[in-house]
C-alpha cells in the first residue's frame, strides 16, 4: 500500500494511492485506515511530503563506501552516529531546494526514510516492524562547506527545504535489500543496496528509541552510500530506491 499526503484546494489529508487516483482517508494513517470515500485524479491533487515529522532522527557514516569517501583513514562507529534535522527543513515530492546564501556547496544525499508508525520507547530489536508504517525516499540534502566550519551539523543539515521526502511511503516492503540511486540531471551519481547498512533498520528503531521516544509520522533517514556530491541553481536531483519510487527536487537560489 501506498499512503500519500496531498493538497486538494486548499484542504490537506492523507489518502492510498490507487494507480492514477487517490482514494481519500479518514484522519491520519497511522491507526486503522478507513475509506473517506473520496477518489481524486492524480492530476486534480499535489503530493505533499507524505507525512510530518516532529523531528527527522538521520544517521551519520551509515554505509562503508561513504565512510571512506568521507575519510581515508576512517573507522566503521561502533554505534549509529545520530543526529536531528528539525521538522522545518521538510518539503515534498516536486518541490524546490533553496540554495542558501551562507553556503557554496550544497550536496544531495540520497537515503532510505523509515516512517514510524505507532509511538516507540525502549523498543527491543526484534519487535522493530510492530512500530513501522513504511519507507519512503530522502535526500540528506547538506551545506557541505558549512558542515566542515562548524565541526558539527546542526546548521549545515538544518536549512529550511534541506529534508525533501516521498512522493508516498510504501508499507508493504523489506527493507533489507533495495536498490538505491540517485540522479542529478539525469545522470547517476549514487547506486548501492540497503543490504550494505553498517546498522540495518531494526537495530536503528530499537538503537534510537532508547534514546529518544519516537512519534508517529516520524523519520529515520538511514545513511547515504558512496557518490555524494554537490548540487547547483537549476539542478534537478532525484533520489529512486526499489520497490518505493522516485523523489524528484529541484535547485533553486535563494
Ligand atoms: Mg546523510
Amino acid at each position: 500500500m501506498k499512503i500519500v499526503r496531498f493538497a486538494i484546494e486548499k484542504k490537506i489529508q492523507y489518502g492510498i494511492l490507487d494507480g492514477r487516483y487517490v482514494r481519500g482517508i479518514k484522519g491520519k494513517p497511522y491507526r486503522d485506515i478507513k475509506p473517506s470515500g473520496e477518489r481524486y485524479g492524480l492530476d486534480e491533487i499535489r503530493l505533499l511530503a507524505p507525512c510530518t515529522p516532529s523531528k527527522i532522527v538521520a544517521l551519520g557514516l551509515n554505509y562503508h563506501s561513504h565512510i571512506t569517501e568521507m575519510r581515508q583513514d576512517a573507522k566503521t562507529p561502533a554505534n549509529p552516529i545520530l543526529f536531528i534535522k528539525p521538522a522545518t527543513s521538510v518539503i515534498g515530492p516536486e518541490d524546490k531546494i533553496i540554495y542558501p546564501p551562507s553556503s557554496t556547496r550544497v550536496d544531495y544525499e540520497g537515503e532510505m526514510g523509515v516512517v514510524i508508525g505507532k509511538k516507540a520507547q525502549w523498543v527491543p530489536e526484534e519487535k522493530w516492524r510492530e512500530y513501522v508504517l513504511g519507507y519512503t525516499c530522502f535526500n540528506d540534502v547538506t551545506a557541505r562547506d558549512l558542515q566542515s566550519a562548524d565541526g558539527q551539523w546542526t546548521r549545515s543539515k538544518g536549512f529550511d527545504t534541506f529534508a525533501p521526502m516521498g512522493p508516498w511511503i510504501e508499507t508493504e516492503l523489506n527493507p533489507g535489500n533495495l536498490l538505491l540511486e540517485t540522479y542529478l540531471n539525469g545522470e547517476r551519481k549514487q547506486q548501492s543496496s540497503t543490504s550494505l547498512l553498517v546498522f540495518p533498520v531494526p537495530k536503528l528503531v530499537s538503537f534510537i528509541s532508547h534514546v529518544m521516544t519516537l512519534l508517529p509520522g516520524d523519520v529515520i533517514a538511514t545513511g547515504t552510500p558512496a557518490g555524494i556530491g554537490p548540487m547547483q541553481s537549476g539542478d534537478t536531483v532525484e533520489v529512486k530506491i526499489e520497490g518505493i519510487g522516485t523523489l524528484r527536487n529541484y535547485v533553486v537560489k535563494f
